[in-house]
């Protein structure tokens, strides 16, 4: 029988037809904790879940997609489940209501990341400069699971982070889930399970996920109309993390290709658009990367990977290892090129030094240095390396 999900699912069968059959057998514990890497579906599940818990024609593991309740629950506004995540404090914070404080700004974007949600899944909960899930937010569902009454079906609470709840947040809980009201079930989901204490997991049944599997991503990319070297990339990027492959699933691979080219050329001192390369070119190409580093600091990480994932590639080629292992696979004429004509290049050392600066850019290192050292470096091994 084909299975219906209100919200996509990428691989993790098992766990759902686990959850479904506690479902059917009517075996429904009062706490669930999801933990997982991110991006492994933990939110898409508990969405899931509470879909066919609430089902107004359930059958067996299939929820049937058009009720009343799984409509609204399509729509995330079921006023059976709640959905709790961490929110910036606001300016005139409330007692126990979280979104009382935010401003109008504050307040849309904690609604787009609903939206957002509505058609993927997989979609972050993550409010800029947002640490915690505030206590207003458990005082708010206490009085709920107070005053609510549910008409039918089953009530969700979703904690999404159950690691960043704070002390007293957290106490609240665990105050809740000691004596759980009727019909009411609690999924908490983790990317720390190390960290998360005794006393929630003595009051949680654990449900541990697994980064997805390579196969089930590749049938996912399957469905996309990318070209067959994007999906290559994809897939050897993405770590099994489903936000990753749809940020991924995003970008403009071709620009990418050109940027990075454009790159060593300008290191090697060739031609870029026929102009010859200089030095000053090096030292505007610092002064870019440092200001990007200041207006996006996700794409200035990106840029300097691809000119790592571009060296491993090298290096792998340099080594006679097969083309299979390649990110680039479709560079592969330009990369035996470069391996051939570098014979000495010292591939370990600069890829060292590239993720080391990868990795202070993040500590507050002044950036137009480590790059001047970067690049000045790479430079210096190519000539030498012919
Ligand atoms: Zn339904």
């Amino acid at each position: 029988m084909k299975q219906n999900k209100i919200f996509k699912l990428i691989g993790q069968e098992k766990i759902y037809s686990k959850l479904t059959t506690f479902v059917e057998r009517g075996m429904i514990a009062t706490g669930y904790l999801f933990a997982g890497p991110q991006g492994s579906g933990k939110i898409s599940m508990a969405l899931n879940f509470a879909g066919i818990l609430n089902c107004e024609n359930r059958q067996e593991n299939s929820m049937c997609g058009v009720c009343d309740s799984c409509k609204k629950m399509k729509n995330i506004n079921h006023p059976n489940v709640q959905l709790i995540f961490a929110t910036v404090r606001g300016k005139k914070p409330s007692f126990d209501d979280p979104l009382a404080g935010l401003s109008s700004d504050e307040f849309e974007e904690y609604q787009e990341i609903l939206a957002n949600l509505k058609t993927n899944s997989y979609s972050s909960l993550k409010m800029q400069g947002a640490k915690q899930i505030l206590i207003s937010n458990i005082r708010k569902l206490k009085k709920d699971l107070l005053y609510s009454k549910i008409e039918y079906g089953w009530r969700v609470i979703i904690i999404n982070l159950a690691e960043q709840l704070g002390i007293e947040a957290f106490n609240s809980i665990l105050k809740i889930l000691e004596e759980p009201p009727e019909k009411t079930v609690f999924i908490l989901t983790t990317e720390k399970l190390s960290i998360i204490p005794a006393t929630i997991l003595s009051r949680c049944q654990v449900v541990k996920f697994n980064a997805i599997a390579d196969e089930e991503i590749r049938k996912y990319l399957d469905t996309k109309d990318i070209e067959e070297s994007a999906k290559n990339r994809i897939s050897r990027l993405c770590d099994g993390n489903m936000r990753k492959v749809n940020e991924l699933l995003n970008r403009d691979f071709s620009k990418e290709d050109t940027k990075v080219l454009n790159f060593w050329r300008l290191m090697m001192g060739s031609k870029i658009d026929n102009k010859p390369t200089t030095m000053l070119d090096v030292t505007k190409l610092i002064n870019d990367y440092s200001s990007l580093a200041k207006t996006d600091y996700n794409e200035y990480i990106n840029k300097l990977q691809l000119i790592l994932f571009w060296l491993r590639d090298a290096q792998i080629i340099a080594v006679n290892g097969s083309e299979d292992l390649l990110i680039n696979v479709h560079l592969v004429k330009k990369i035996q090129k470069f391996a051939s004509y570098y014979k000495k290049f010292p591939y370990s050392k600069i890829i060292d030094l590239i993720e080391e600066t990868i990795e202070y850019s993040s500590k507050n290192v002044y950036i137009p240095s480590l790059l001047g050292k970067l690049f000045f470096n790479i430079r210096e091994q190519l000539i030498n390396s012919k």
